[in-house]
């Protein structure tokens, strides 16, 4: 996969906790682990990927988070042609990107090797003399740390939550703007015969759907992913799961006149897409050896995170480089 460093030899070097192991995190975690530095990377989801995400159910899978990834930039490029020869990315056109065998599944193989601890909640954190001590939400799961460096690569209004304590960083990730998205995960009782694989609505509740079973490597019944128009998920961020898939549901079978489905269901994504980003590639307080970033801080695509989490493992690499020599 990645190139390892000289160092990559199990030399003392700082030791770095990473909260969230979507692209942001899993990419920083890859080039620090890769440099020699003891990382580990804490998630509290089961899966990995955050936002790059696939729901199966039965005989059914549904990308019902980020549906492909478009790249242009040659570091991108570059990470695409490894995954694809790594066997979990497919290029479905030029530049444009999908996990195989669903999105979650496209940056795998930067976890390998990892020190990696899944369904992990941390609910604080807390900078002592001796580093950085994190809190899981569990009873069972002991205090982790300490730690010299903190990277906190979550949504943005969940890490300013977490770093609630320490205002200077928290009141600058406040600043980006990060927008809802409900969306509706569909198996149709009988073929929708469309003719196209994305259908784009001019709706007030509807956004557009993509269809699932025929993009590379899927397969299965048909199936589709609708997603409402942010605003309106906005609006009615707060009613009932339930709720969004009647009204979702009731909005695709009116464009798209069908039987009840096989399975519906519908999933809040309360921090989807990036609204106005903070501008800048992290968040640092240099002397509390404190970072935070992911998408939010450039923009609204994984290659907005996937470039924040490379830059926060430059500026981590920047600061180690005498423990490192
Ligand atoms: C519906 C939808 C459609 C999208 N469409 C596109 C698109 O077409 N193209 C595109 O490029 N991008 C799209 N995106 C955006 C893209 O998915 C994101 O930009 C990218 O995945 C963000 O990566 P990230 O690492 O910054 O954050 P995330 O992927 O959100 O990763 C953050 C991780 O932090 C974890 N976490 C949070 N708090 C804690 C805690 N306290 N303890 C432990 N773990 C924690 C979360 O579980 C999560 O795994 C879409 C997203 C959604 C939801």
């Amino acid at each position: 996969m990645l190139t390892k460093h000289p160092h990559a030899t199990g030399l003392p070097g700082p030791k770095v906790a990473i909260i969230g192991a979507g692209a942001a995190g899993l990419m920083a975690a890859r080039i620090l682990t890769a440099s020699g530095l003891s990382v580990t990377l804490i998630d509290k989801s089961r899966g990995l990927g955050g936002r790059l995400a696939t729901r199966r159910v039965e005989s059914f899978a549904f990308d019902h988070g980020c549906p492909s990834v478009h790249v242009s930039d040659p570091a991108d490029l570059a990470l695409m042609a490894d995954l694809t020869a790594a066997g979990t990315a497919v290029a479905e056109s030029e530049g444009k990107y999908l996990g195989l065998p669903g999105m979650s599944s496209l940056l795998k193989p930067l976890a390998e090797g990892l020190d990696l601890h899944r369904g992990v909640r941390i609910a604080g954190v807390r900078r002592e003399p001796a580093g950085w001590y994190l809190r899981p939400d569990t009873a069972d799961d002991a205090e982790m740390g300490p730690f010299d460096w903190l990277l906190v690569a979550a949504p943005a209004p969940q890490a300013a939550d977490l770093l609630a304590g320490y205002p200077d960083v928290s009141t600058q990730i406040s600043k980006a703007v990060m927008a809802p998205r409900w969306t509706l995960m569909v198996v149709p009782d009988g073929d929708l015969n469309q003719e196209s694989e994305r259908i784009q609505f001019e709706d007030e509740v509807l956004d557009f759907a993509i269809r699932n079973d025929t993009k590379p490597g899927r397969g299965g019944p048909e199936s589709w992913v609708v997603h409402a128009r942010q605003d309106w998920s906005g609006a009615n961020l707060e009613i009932s799961s339930d709720s969004a898939r009647d009204r979702l549901l009731a909005g695709f079978r009116a464009h798209i006149p069908q039987g009840y489905p096989r399975y519906v269901t519908a999933h809040r994504w309360r921090f989807a897409e990036v609204a106005s980003p903070l501008g800048g590639p992290y968040v640092i307080d240099p002397d509390l050896r404190l970072m935070a970033g992911g998408d939010w801080c450039l923009g609204p695509l994984v290659t907005d995170a996937l470039a924040s989490g490379r830059a926060m493992a430059a500026q981590v690499l920047a600061f180690s480089e005498p423990a490192l020599r």
